[in-house]
């Protein structure tokens, strides 16, 4: 075979690790495909070495349909069949492997030994989400309390604390800062932190290579378990499952479980009902949406720990205008700062609109759920607080319907989320009156004229 031939298959190897790389993230790949060898291609079959039988079986279980695939895609179709086998490890090492991973055995799982974990399904906690870093203000003042009270004691007060809010709020701040604290109080203490994706990830993994009691085993020796954005696990019934029962077994045994969503219990969508009650149980803290003067009070912290002068007139320009989250406040503010720093400039009024010129025009154009109830009540006469208010006549509550169909479909925001907004009601109402304004749409052509003309003047 020529050189030139020989190559092709490298370079579309490369482009499959490559893809397989971005479809299962960095660790996974290095686990798992990083030790894979191209043995050659023959016909439309390739040939992909493994260093063990313990991850040559593992990756036919769990990958090879995958790789497969694209394989297919990178090959233009010409290679159909994969084929693993496993390396000798004489001549493995000629290949300059790791020989960390050779020496596994089938019983050892796969975690690199160089690098010190004490649960492999730990996820890492980002030092700067401590309690220190966290701006309290109205909108988080509860959920910063409970999470103190929670990270301060080794009474166990409230079980689980569930902390939700939108995203961006302060969630995974507030959880992170809790492990830090404990473990700095007392490092003996077994933290564990996941996402519930991750959670779910394990358990499927664990299920397909039949080793659940071990699984069980990692949970249910902790002394804290936080896991983070549970409604991903919505709809995923036996991950709920689950799920349930650690979480029984670990309320029962008196030990702590921190619990994140978008949504409260109530309104997590796809929750058995016995989970969702459940989660409800103990301390359920919001997170609402930021304040102008909670925005300012975080740029003004940012600020200061990244030590450089930024005048008021810019923090409180960007405070009045950046409304939905903090983690877009501070991309905002990074890409200020690092204008600033590339160019040697002063950070001014002109040059940080000229520099989010792009993200401030988007957020002149988004609508807010207010701006819509304004219009609305304007346009119908009737008042802005009958908007909120428990009145049921059909002179405000059509309105009121009509300004929740085009908060649905003008935001972002989600069912519960409108309904907060509209004087507490409950995203059922929403929906019901999303199907409502739906109906006389279709039935009442004067009706949809108005639907209409309110939408194309909310949207210019
Ligand atoms: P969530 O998990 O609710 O989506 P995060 O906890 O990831 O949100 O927060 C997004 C970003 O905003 C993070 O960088 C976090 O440090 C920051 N942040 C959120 N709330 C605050 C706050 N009150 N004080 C300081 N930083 C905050
Ligand atoms: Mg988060």
């Amino acid at each position: 075979m020529s050189e030139e031939i020989q190559s092709l298959p490298d370079k579309a190897w490369a482009r499959v690790r490559a893809k397989l790389r971005q479809e299962f993230g960095e660790s996974v790949y290095r686990s798992w495909f990083k030790p894979l060898i191209l043995r050659g291609v023959d016909g439309s079959k390739v040939e992909l070495s493994a260093p063990t039988t313990f991850m040559q079986e593992r990756i036919e279980a769990q990958y090879s349909d995958r790789i497969n695939a694209i394989w297919k895609l990178e090959s233009g179709g010409s290679i159909t069949t994969l084929g693993i086998t496993v390396l000798s490890a004489s001549s493995s090492e000629n290949f300059g492997l790791n020989n960390l991973e050779l020496k596994q055995d089938s019983k050892t799982p796969l975690v690199s030994k160089n690098v010190k974990v004490d649960n492999p399904l730990e996820a890492a906690l980002d030092s700067r989400f401590t309690f220190e870093n966290f701006v309290v203000g109205k909108p988080n003042e509860l959920a910063y309390a409970a999470a103190q009270r929670v990270a301060g004691s080794d009474d166990v007060n409230f079980n689980p604390l569930f902390l939700y809010g939108g995203v961006g709020l302060g969630k995974t701040h507030l959880m992170h800062s809790i492990a830090w604290e404990i473990r700095r109080r007392d490092p003996s203490r077994r933290v564990l932190y996941l996402s519930a994706e991750k959670f779910m990830y394990q358990f499927i993994r664990a299920l397909r290579f039949k080793d659940t009691m071990a699984f069980k085993d990692q949970f249910r020796s902790v002394d804290v378990l936080m896991i983070d954005d549970v409604q991903f696990i919505g709809g995923k019934d036996s991950t709920q499952e689950e799920f349930f029962h650690t979480f029984n077994a670990l309320v029962d045994q008196n030990r702590q479980v921190v619990v994140s969503a978008d949504k409260s219990p109530n309104d997590l969508e796809g929750l058995e009902e016995r989970l969702r009650s459940r989660l409800g149980w103990g301390l359920v803290a919001d997170i609402h949406p930021t304040t102008y003067e909670l925005r300012l009070g975080i740029l003004q912290s940012k600020v200061e720990k990244i030590g450089v002068h930024v005048p008021i007139k810019v923090l409180e320009f960007l405070a009045h205008k950046i409304t939905s989250n903090v983690r877009e406040l501070e991309g905002a503010m990074n890409r200020i700062t690092a204008h600033a720093t590339l160019v040697g400039r002063d950070i001014t009024l002109e040059a940080t609109q000229e520099v989010l010129h792009d993200l401030l025009r988007a957020y002149d154009r988004r609508v807010t759920v207010e701006e819509i109830q304004r219009q609305v009540a304007s346009h119908y006469q009737v008042r802005m607080g009958d908007m909120h208010s428990a009145r049921r006549s059909r002179a405000v509550a059509r309105p009121r319907q009509i300004a929740m169909y085009l908060s649905k479909q003008l935001t972002q925001h989600s069912l519960p989320d409108i309904g907060r907004r509209f004087g507490g009601r409950d995203h059922t109402t929403v929906l019901h009156a999303v199907k409502k304004v739906d109906e006389l749409c279709a039935v009442d052509v004067g009706f949809k004229d108005d639907v209409e003309f309110l939408r194309r003047m909310l949207e210019t």
